[in-house]
């Protein structure tokens, strides 16, 4: 899995008056990559494809710089207390992907170059908490760690964080690209989460995203170098041979993390969930997908904005037990964050 490179990048007005939109426009302006204008990501209109499929798989190779101007964070439960926003969208190709239900319509990636704006947003919320803790998740709305080898923005939250006394940071990644992370000023001040599935999963449905191996690879590596490690097993589905399939990814697992690497380590359950909007999405872009989005297997659960489809109790019971105890019995010392 190569690290992204956009095949067309568009920046907004005002992105250039600052270092980091003037560091990416001299970076793809030597790369040779096409470079244009837009007044807003909401008017670009004109993306090459001839038709929808292509557009969309365009759209997920564009990259769009600007400035953040909503500065008001979102609220980011159960894993934290604000999403921090730095980029939006995804290159990658999941066909369950959690953004489908809010930017189904528009895949292009976003990166903001405001960051010192950003950053003194959130220093205001980690002070009106005090002395509580502050945690803020940077994966809300994109696979930070998928475009920031191109951004750095992440390197630099991660090192804004690690300055603060009573802030966190937390993000989950399907990619493998930690290089520039490693020698990061954290402070153990920010968990490096990975999102793992089954290897089924990952096979079928994850495209375009790092292999599980080299996730594990890239666990080690940001363990070794002291961040607090985290896995996300999302979303748990209930495929073919999905105990014995389950099973083996925590044997893997135990078998790559040597014990002195999961002294702090946290796990978060997350069952498969999806909305109206979001099936509409995946059967327009992904036509031949395996995913089960059967309304009538499932159990309707009321979201922040839209209504869920969930498993049934007793399915989801059976998922949560049998995860739990896989954790238990091979990482007895791990927290388990929570089951949703
Ligand atoms: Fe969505 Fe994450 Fe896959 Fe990107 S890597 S497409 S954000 S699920």
């Amino acid at each position: 899995m190569e690290p992204f490179m956009p095949r067309l990048v568009y920046f907004e007005p005002g992105a250039l008056e600052y270092p980091l939109g003037q560091q990416l426009y001299e970076k793809f302006k030597q790369l040779q990559i096409e470079i244009r204008k837009t007044t807003s990501h909401n008017q670009i209109r004109n993306l090459p494809g001839e038709n929808d499929l292509q557009k969309y798989r365009i759209a997920k190779q564009t990259l769009v710089v600007g400035i953040r101007k909503t500065l008001k964070f979102e609220p980011s439960k159960p894993s934290a207390e604000y999403a921090i926003p730095l980029a939006t969208g995804c290159m990658g190709h999941c066909h369950y992907c959690y953004l489908q239900t809010t930017l189904g319509s528009k895949p292009y990636v976003r990166t903001y170059v405001n960051l010192d704006e950003i950053f003194a947003q959130a220093k205001k919320y980690i002070h009106e908490r005090k002395p509580k803790i502050t945690r803020f998740e940077a994966s809300c709305t994109s696979d930070i760690v998928g475009i920031d080898h191109l951004t750095h923005s992440l390197k630099k939250a991660i090192e804004f964080i690690g300055q603060t006394e009573h802030g966190r940071l937390r993000f989950t990644t399907k990619f493998h690209h930690v290089d520039h992370l490693l020698d990061a000023n954290h402070q153990q001040k920010t968990r490096f989460r990975f999102s793992i599935n089954s290897p089924y999963m990952i096979r079928t449905f994850e495209l375009k995203t790092s292999s599980l191996e080299q996730r594990i690879e890239a666990a080690v590596k940001v363990a070794k170098a002291g961040y607090p490690l985290g896995f996300v097993v999302a979303p748990l589905y209930l495929h073919e041979n999905w105990e014995q399939e389950y099973l083996e990814l925590f044997r893997l697992l135990k078998n790559r993390l040597l014990p002195s690497l999961t002294k702090d380590l946290t796990f978060e359950l997350i069952q498969h969930r999806f909305t109206k909007p979001a099936k509409r999405v995946i059967e327009k872009n992904y036509p031949q997908t395996k995913l089960d989005m059967n309304i009538e297997k499932r159990k309707y659960k009321w979201g922040r904005f839209v209504p869920k489809y969930v498993y049934p109790t007793e399915e989801a019971e059976n998922l949560e037990r049998t995860m739990r105890q896989y954790i238990a019995d091979h990482f007895p010392h791990a927290v388990i964050e929570y089951f949703t």
